[in-house]
């Protein structure tokens, strides 16, 4: 370590000087050197590192007797490494007095913080088909917005002037040696620019809860229980802070006759036996129209057959899902006495016996399930 200045010397106070005579002492020096008085002047910076800390340590009376004994040497030992912020409560208390004076804040009242406005949730329903293809939602949200007169500064026009405190730069910075402290200047409250005379709309209140329309974009893929977010849209920060975010939950209404699985589109086709026995063709809605779809002979019932790339966009990219159609075989419940003439012929044919009742039985059974 090179040769240090003695920290009395530095504070400028005798070695038998009470902690009030030290904290009057460090208030005045650290004032004459502080940086934001002293901008750029090397001298004056070495000067405020050294008077912070010499204060440090002589604030804490522990450290205090190190170094009375035994000088800086006695404050290299285990613990006492140098010049420690986190012990010594003393300097926080007098680093807080000094901030609030010299920067014309009223000790007790807090410091301004730039502070992040708070996000915003917001439902949205949207229908299957939006789902599917995605869509330009618009949100209709109250919340405050900056006043349209004065455009968010709350002042009258032209009555703004530069925050002589922090320069306009609406941030007040104090160096302690490897330690930087950046806050929002509490004159200005981190904006810079103070008001001379307010404005008449928003009384000098900057903003006016307003009514506005925001866009989302859905992207196509969509799924109920997604959330979105837009960044920037939620409420407004403050002491500089930046706005909040706002989120949107989307929910997807059902669909009368589809349903969706992941990225499918599920759909049930009812056909009548005799198409699944002779096999035809029959018409399927999808999302694109109508589409006929071949039915081979000897379909079975629960059947699927696979519409390609007639399903959801993947979200991710992963190209597009398919619809799928699952074949419902309807048995007639009503049969004329020809229908059941013929039917009756091919059981014959077929070798498969019939109780004679059985048209009877069919009504009963039929009645059951009515
Ligand atoms: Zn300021
Ligand atoms: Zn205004």
């Amino acid at each position: 370590m090179a040769s240090k200045r003695d920290y009395y010397e530095s504070l400028g106070v005798g070695k038998s000087a009470s902690d009030e005579e030290l904290k009057k002492a460090y208030r005045k020096k650290a004032l004459k050197f502080h940086p934001d008085r002293n901008a750029g002047n090397k001298g004056a910076e070495e000067k405020f590192k050294e008077v912070n800390e010499a204060y440090s340590v002589l604030s804490d009376s522990e450290k205090r007797k190190a170094y009375d004994q035994y000088g800086h040497e006695g404050l290299s030992g285990a613990g006492m490494g140098g010049f420690d912020f986190a012990q010594g409560g003393g300097f926080s208390d007098i680093f807080g007095d000094i901030f609030e004076e010299f920067f014309g804040g009223t000790p007790g009242q807090g410091r301004p913080r730039a502070q992040r406005g708070n996000d915003l949730r917001y439902s949205m329903t949207i229908t299957f088909e939006e789902a599917i293809f995605g869509k330009e939602g618009k949100i209709k949200l109250r919340r405050p917005e900056p006043c349209h007169r004065c455009k968010g500064t709350g002042a009258k026009e032209g009555a703004l002037k530069t925050c002589s405190t922090c320069g306009g730069a609406g941030q007040v910075r104090l160096q302690q040696g490897f330690f930087t402290l950046n806050r929002a200047c509490s004159t200005c409250r981190g904006e810079g620019r103070v008001i001379t005379e307010a404005c008449l709309e928003c009384r000098g209140e900057r903003y006016k809860s307003n009514e506005k329309s925001i866009s989302v974009k859905i992207p196509p893929g969509i799924e109920t229980g997604m959330r979105l977010r837009v960044s920037g849209e939620g409420e407004i920060g403050h002491g500089g802070g930046p706005p909040g975010d706002l989120y949107v939950d989307i929910s997807v209404k059902e669909h009368p006759h589809y349903n969706r699985e992941g990225d499918q589109i599920l759909f049930e086709k009812s056909i009548s036996f005799i198409k699944a026995i002779l096999g035809g063709r029959v018409e399927v809605p999808t999302i694109k129209g109508e589409t006929s779809l071949k039915i081979p002979p000897g379909t079975q019932d629960g059947k699927v057959f696979r519409l390609k790339g007639l399903g959801f966009p993947n979200l991710r990219g992963h190209g597009i899902g398919d619809q799928l159609v699952t074949i419902k075989i309807k048995v007639p419940t009503k049969l004329t006495s020809q229908q059941r003439e013929i039917l009756e012929q091919y059981a014959k044919v077929s070798g498969e016996s019939i109780d004679a009742d059985s048209g009877k039985l069919f009504e009963k059974v039929k009645n059951l399930f009515e």
